[in-house]
């Protein structure tokens, strides 16, 4: 559909006017903009359709390619972003989508953000930043008190040093995980007698220096692809991201991790990194971080802690114990835009030595000059928004209590949703919550039975006919709109490692009630009574195998 828009003159005068004056009283955006403040999660409700448009239709809506010769009023356009932008947006903040890490927010947030854009910092520089500057190395330090946990000299001496950097605040985890593993590998090949460092050199002349076939990182197989990405900028190519096998609980197995990296060696390959994951994406799971840190000790590695989704947990008292020998990392990985309830792009990477970004310092004659305060001198981005602002005010709005009870309550939660879980005899839960994170799948109990029973060749051909049906209910269950859990692959060991599709779960929402879970199921149920044909043909299949 082409909607034909009202539109205005071009004129100077009326360019001045959107850089000068707001919009009227009575205009949309007005109207919106007190919406919004008033009542938020009415706002979106009211305005994000429930049902599903195909994305192909949505696509109409963004099909010219031809930048607009005529200007929109300020209130046609807000009204057109209403129709065909924020209708078909997904309501991520909803109490009963429960599939993915991207949190609800709290209303404080929206109207700081505005300062914060309106501010327009640019953190890049101390000359268009000032105090957002010191109050991002705040930020920096906090965090890192949190994972290391240092004494007040320390953080005096080092938080606001121009010459060190306790960390990086950037856009998210990927940028954190790639940051951090820079360092590590600028490190590992740095500058020694002839040779001037990798940084300078290059990935080729310092294999030739150290007489290295190659580099590795290693990680568990639950690590999260921004590795790979990382591992193919910094010249390793993907290969060199090594996966290790994990035990039935999805951690990684410390055993397996010496072994992998013994082989690396004799191959005259250097392992100059291991992650450990402290909420593995798929799971929740968290790796035995001091057992991993003992064998980065023996081998020389650099020990990483990807802890963009679970790093939040050492805000609570009660279970920062899951994440025990998180100080022993070398580095780690939190997302404020996960479990500190901060909107998108806000993550950071923190470093135990503040000696240790020296290794990817860049110095400009215009900007970062040497001994300038410059933020910018240690981040892989340049231009950045002043998003840590958002972050320190939650955790001034929230404190460090407030942010306990939020986890205790979410992980709690997750407990609750397995034993509900558990406790039906058509669904199974697949792997058990650590954090907030769950598992599981739709099996009514005889096709259960007839799995246990069932000969390896008939056991491959049922799961994958579950697995379809695990599929259909998550894909119909999103299109009805209700509600959202999301799906992913696993091999569990109950099922001799077969490929398994499963729901998966994430409870960090403080506003998901117990009756939502309740209600999840019943919805989950009720819809795969929609697959008749594939419901027969499972149910079939099972008779066949307890029969034999
Ligand atoms: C989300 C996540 C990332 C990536 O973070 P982004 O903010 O999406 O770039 C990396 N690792 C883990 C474990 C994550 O959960």
């Amino acid at each position: 559909m082409i909607t034909k828009h009202k539109t205005a003159d071009v004129s100077f005068d009326s360019l001045l006017k959107i850089f000068t004056v707001p919009e009227g009283p009575d205009s949309t955006l007005t109207k919106i903009e007190e919406r919004l403040s008033q009542n938020l999660n009415q706002f979106l409700r009211e305005h994000i359709v429930a049902e599903e448009k195909p994305l192909k239709e949505i696509e109409k809506d963004f099909f010219y390619s031809t930048i607009p010769e005529s200007p929109e009023f300020v209130s046609e356009h807000t009204q057109h972003l209403l129709d065909t932008l924020v209708s078909h947006s997904v309501h991520t903040s909803a109490p009963s989508f429960i599939g993915h890490m991207t949190s609800a927010l709290p209303y404080f947030l929206m109207p700081l953000s505005k300062i914060m854009i309106a501010l327009n910092q640019n953190l890049v520089k101390i000359e268009t930043s000032k105090a957002f500057t010191p109050l991002e190395r705040q930020v920096l330090g906090m965090l890192h008190r949190l994972v290391y946990n240092q004494n007040d000299d320390f953080y005096t001496k080092w938080m606001h040093s121009a010459q060190h950097s306790l960390g990086a605040f950037c856009s998210g985890g990927t940028i954190a995980n790639i940051t951090a593993l820079w360092v590590a590998r600028n490190n590992a090949l740095k500058a020694q007698g002839e040779f001037q460092g990798v940084e300078k050199e290059g990935l080729f002349r310092a294999m030739q220096h150290y007489g290295y076939q190659g580099l590795a990182i290693l990680v568990s197989e639950r690590g999260h692809y921004s590795l790979k990405k990382s591992a193919d900028l910094l010249g390793l190519g993907q290969q060199g991201l090594v996966a290790v096998k994990t035990d039935h609980n999805n951690r990684i197995c410390p055993h397996a991790l010496n072994e992998k990296i013994v082989e690396l060696k004799k191959k005259n390959i250097k392992p100059f990194a291991v992650i450990g994951v402290a909420g593995t994406t798929e799971t929740g799971s968290i790796d035995p971080l001091p057992e991993m840190a003992e064998i980065c000790r023996e081998h020389d590695c650099h020990f990483h802690i990807d802890a963009a989704w679970g790093g939040a947990t050492l805000m609570s008292n009660n279970y920062r114990y899951l994440l025990q020998g998180v100080e022993k990392a070398d580095s780690i990985t939190i997302d404020a835009h996960k479990q500190l309830y901060v909107p998108m792009g806000a993550g950071m990477v923190l470093f135990k030595d503040p000696e240790a970004m020296k290794s990817v310092e860049h110095h400009a004659q215009y900007i970062l000059r040497k001994g300038s305060k410059d933020l910018g001198s240690h981040t892989l981005e340049g231009s950045r928004s002043g998003m840590a602002m958002l972050v320190y005010a939650a955790m001034h709005i929230i404190s460090r209590p407030g942010y306990q009870l939020l986890i205790d309550e979410s992980i709690e939660k997750a407990k609750y949703f397995a034993t509900l879980i558990q406790a039906q005899d058509d669904f199974e839960l697949i792997s058990e919550p650590e954090l907030c994170l769950l598992t599981y799948r739709y099996i009514p109990s005889e096709v259960r039975e007839a799995l246990k029973l069932a000969s390896p060749e008939c056991r491959k051909h049922l799961n994958e006919l579950i697995n379809e049906l695990t599929q259909f209910i998550q894909k119909r269950q999103r299109e009805t709109g209700k509600s959202f859990v999301s799906r992913t692959r696993l091999n569990p060991a109950r099922w001799g490692k077969l490929n398994t599709i499963v729901f998966r779960v994430v409870l960090a929402n403080p506003l998901t009630g117990h009756d939502i879970l309740s209600s999840v199921l019943e919805e989950q149920r009720n819809i795969a009574q929609q697959a008749p044909n594939l419901m027969a043909k499972i149910l079939a299949t099972s008779q066949t195998i307890e029969a034999s």
